[in-house]
């Protein structure tokens, strides 16, 4: 088995027919970094920067952050690291920062902390421009986005990083800025993010649970929390074709792209990278590597136009079977 990793990890994600579709990590602790290089990943398309935050009593300092950060991106540089800017709130707290809500997942999160607490984000932001010094493949990416004036705030203040920086003669540039999409609302928006930034990612964790109305954590209503949901699945194509529409590309992060039968849906609809947990990669690889672009568009067409997630379900499971 470790041989046959070794083999696949050198060897692309392209299908039979020629189509290349990079392979991304989602990653937290610098243990998945390792992990993940010898996986053959091509980028990190999601660092959840609040894990090194979870792990430690205390607000990381600006010095100590940039330190972590720099890691990623020594890791896997020239190949771009995405970092999500801190996204605490919902199932995600930290001990020394706690936040007592009612209904957490529609409270406060993500950009919500960040914007209202500008001091921790200017930490982070100016973090972040350091690490990237002399190295140039940070992306950033903010999560939990609902409405417009969220990224022109955000964007308002990685200038202002950059600006302070820059006058105490750091040799920062401006990295490539994303918003996740993972709220509804945001997808009836690329448009107008488009204007705004330079990529997208879907999180589709989040955005199955808040377009299915199914907590994503609780165990009485998981079996309603179905990915392959024909809501679901209009959605994340209709995503793609707007992305597309405004030249802007749009890669998913979720769980989804690291099943070997999403990824394939995934790749149809025209994702342009696919980001996943380290484990799942090789499988992900080795059934891209054994399909063609045409199989998984016709698997697409005949999945979009069925209409019960259980059928879908099963279909996929068959499909998957087949495959070996
Ligand atoms: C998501 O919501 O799909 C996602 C990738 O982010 P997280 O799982 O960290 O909320
Ligand atoms: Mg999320």
């Amino acid at each position: 088995v470790a041989a046959e990793l070794a083999t696949l990890r050198d060897l692309p994600a392209k299908t039979v027919d020629g189509s290349r579709i990079p392979l991304w990590v989602n990653t937290g602790l610098l243990a998945d970094v390792t992990r993940s290089l010898e996986r053959g990943a091509e980028g990190i398309g999601l660092y959840r920067t609040e894990i090194p935050f979870m792990v430690r009593e205390f607000f990381p300092s600006e010095h100590e952050q940039m330190q972590i950060y720099r890691r990623q991106l020594e890791a896997f540089a020239p190949l771009p690291v995405t970092m999500r800017t801190l996204d605490i709130g919902g199932d995600k707290s930290l001990p020394y920062f706690p936040i007592k809500e009612e209904n957490p997942f529609l409270g406060w999160r993500g950009i919500r902390v960040t914007l209202d607490h500008p001091e921790i984000f200017m930490v982070q932001l100016r973090a972040m421009l350091r690490a990237n010094e002399g190295l140039g493949n940070l992306r950033i990416m903010l999560p939990m986005v609902t409405s417009v004036n969220e990224v022109d705030e955000a964007n308002n203040l990685l200038d202002r990083a950059l600006h302070e920086l820059q006058e105490e003669g750091y040799v920062v540039e401006r990295p490539l800025v994303g918003v996740m999409i993972e709220v509804p609302a945001a997808v009836y928006q690329l448009r107008r993010f488009a204007k705004r930034v330079d990529f997208i990612s879907v999180g589709s964790n989040d955005l199955t649970q808040y377009l299915l109305a199914v907590d994503r954590n609780n165990p009485r209503v998981a079996g309603l929390y179905v990915p392959y949901h024909p809501a679901v699945l209009k959605v994340l194509d209709l995503i793609a074709r707007e992305a597309r529409k405004e030249k802007l590309p749009v890669s998913i992060c979720g769980e989804m792209a690291a099943e070997p039968g999403g990824a394939l849906l995934l790749m149809a609809m025209g994702y342009d990278a696919l980001s996943m947990n380290a484990t799942n990669l090789p499988r992900v690889k080795s059934t891209i590597r054994r399909v063609s672009m045409v199989q998984a568009k016709v698997l697409l067409d005949k999945v979009m136009r069925m209409d019960d997630a259980d059928k879908i379900q099963a279909l996929m499971i068959e499909t998957m079977d087949s495959m070996g």
